[in-house]
């Protein structure tokens, strides 16, 4: 304070000189610097509360859990390869954050216990990685006359190919008929011993049981979508198809403590890009966008 008011008397006063008398232009400095608040000296600014310090990263399903599968892939090895090559740029690039995954091999774990790990862990963010895949149906293709001469339908299965994009989930109840996600990522749950003890009562096979997940407190909705829509720019920026930022209740998501997201980066059911996510290149540049998109979402609730 003491050189701020140094500063005012040389710089000011030898031009106010002429008008106003010595003592009353100090007088009128100090009761300025009076009446100013203190903390208007102060250079420090308090430290934020909220700070991400901790990030769990999720590679979706594992083990005996393959989940969906494209024409030379698994789900659940391109989504350990894309979250192990995340987890490292987060360690590269964002020194002051510890990384933790929910796996770093081909293992299986309940959807509970990936949660239970980030909740235990006081994370501050769980990012989980899965591929999306477009469901397969039985459809009819003819008739085949059977040995009596009847006439018997002939069904055959089919999924289509050309259905891609990506898209970010984050918890909470969305519309019904938008649960082909949600039906196949809580599925996991049934390759799960005790699963009714673990999820109370949930069931994946009834859709209406989808309603009580949702009711699970999620009082990081705000944050997760803010999350969630800049991964979702991010895909963009890559020239992908955006399928836009979901709510839906997903099991692994839905006791979350922290905010909490899940990313399909692509559809497997797709050729082109399945390769993509194979590809050095592909793997390279979604870990690159979701790294950008941390980084975005950190500095913004830092700042806040
Ligand atoms: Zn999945």
């Amino acid at each position: 304070m003491n050189i701020i008011f140094a500063l005012i008397v040389t710089t000011i006063r030898p031009k106010l000189m002429k008008i106003i008398p010595l003592r009353t232009f100090i007088y009128t400095i100090l009761s300025i610097l009076l009446i100013m608040p203190s903390s208007s000296f102060s250079k420090e600014i308090p430290p934020s509360p909220y700070r991400i310090r901790t990030i769990v990263i999720d590679a979706g399903h594992g083990g005996h859990d393959g989940a969906t599968r494209g024409q030379f892939s698994k789900e659940k090895d391109v989504a350990l390869k894309v979250a192990l090559l995340l987890g490292k740029s987060i360690e590269d690039k964002m020194k002051d954050v510890k990384v933790i995954y929910t796996r770093t091999t081909d293992v299986f774990i309940p959807l509970y216990e990936r949660i239970g790990i980030a909740n235990r862990a006081k994370a501050d963010l769980f990012i989980s990685i899965h591929c999306n895949s477009m469901p397969i149906r039985r459809v009819q293709s003819g008739y085949k006359k059977n040995s009596k001469g009847q006439k018997i339908p002939i069904y055959k299965s089919v999924q289509s190919t050309s259905t891609r994009g990506v898209e970010t989930f984050v918890s909470g109840f969305g519309r019904l008929d938008e649960q082909d996600v949600v039906m196949r990522e809580n599925a996991s749950i049934l390759l799960e011993k005790d699963y009714k003890d673990n999820y109370e009562g949930y069931d994946p096979k009834d859709p209406e049981s989808i309603i009580m997940l949702s009711l699970m407190k999620n009082a990081f909705r705000d944050q997760s979508i803010k999350l969630a829509t800049f991964i979702q720019d991010s895909y963009i920026e890559s020239g992908r198809v955006d399928r836009g930022v979901k709510e839906q209740s997903l099991a692994v998501l839905a006791k979350a403590g922290m905010p909490a997201v899940l990313t399909e980066i692509g559809f497997i059911s797709n050729p082109a890009e399945e390769e993509y996510m194979n590809s050095d290149h592909g793997q390279r540049e979604i870990v690159a966008g979701l790294l950008k998109s941390i980084q975005t979402y950190k500095r913004q609730v830092e700042l806040e």
